[in-house]
C-alpha cells in the first residue's frame, strides 16, 4: 500500500502551493493520512493517504486539527521531556537540606 502511494505520488511531497507549484521534497517524506485523518480512525488506504515532506505533513496536521491541538500536543510533549529530566536530577531541597544540617551554625 505504502509503495502503491509512493509510486503514484512519485516520490515526492504532494503540498501545492497556492501558486501552483508543487512541493519539490523528495525527501524525509511522510504518509500523510487525508481527510478523515488516521488519528480520527480513518482508514488506512491508498485513497487517503499522500506522500508529504515533514514540513508539510506538520501544517497539514495542523490545518486539519486545529493549531491549537498541535500546540496543545507540544506542550504535552514538552511537559513530558520535563518530567523525565526532574526525575532523574537530584532533588535540591533534600540536598539544601543535608547541608544546612551538617554545617548549619551550631
Ligand atoms: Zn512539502
Amino acid at each position: 500500500m505504502r509503495r502503491e502511494v509512493a509510486l503514484r505520488d512519485g516520490h515526492q511531497c504532494t503540498f501545492v502551493a497556492e501558486d501552483g507549484r508543487r512541493c519539490p521534497a523528495r525527501r524525509r517524506l511522510e504518509f500523510h493520512h487525508q481527510r478523515v485523518a488516521f488519528a480520527k480512525r480513518g482508514e488506512a488506504t491508498a485513497a487517503n493517504i499522500s506522500l508529504c515532506c515533514t514540513a508539510h505533513h506538520g501544517l497539514a496536521t495542523e490545518q486539519e486539527f486545529g493549531r491549537e491541538h498541535v500546540a496543545r500536543r507540544v506542550a504535552e510533549a514538552r511537559q513530558a521531556r520535563e518530567r523525565r529530566r526532574v526525575a532523574k536530577a537530584p532533588s535540591p531541597g533534600t540536598a539544601f537540606t543535608t547541608s544546612s544540617f551538617a554545617f548549619g551554625p551550631t
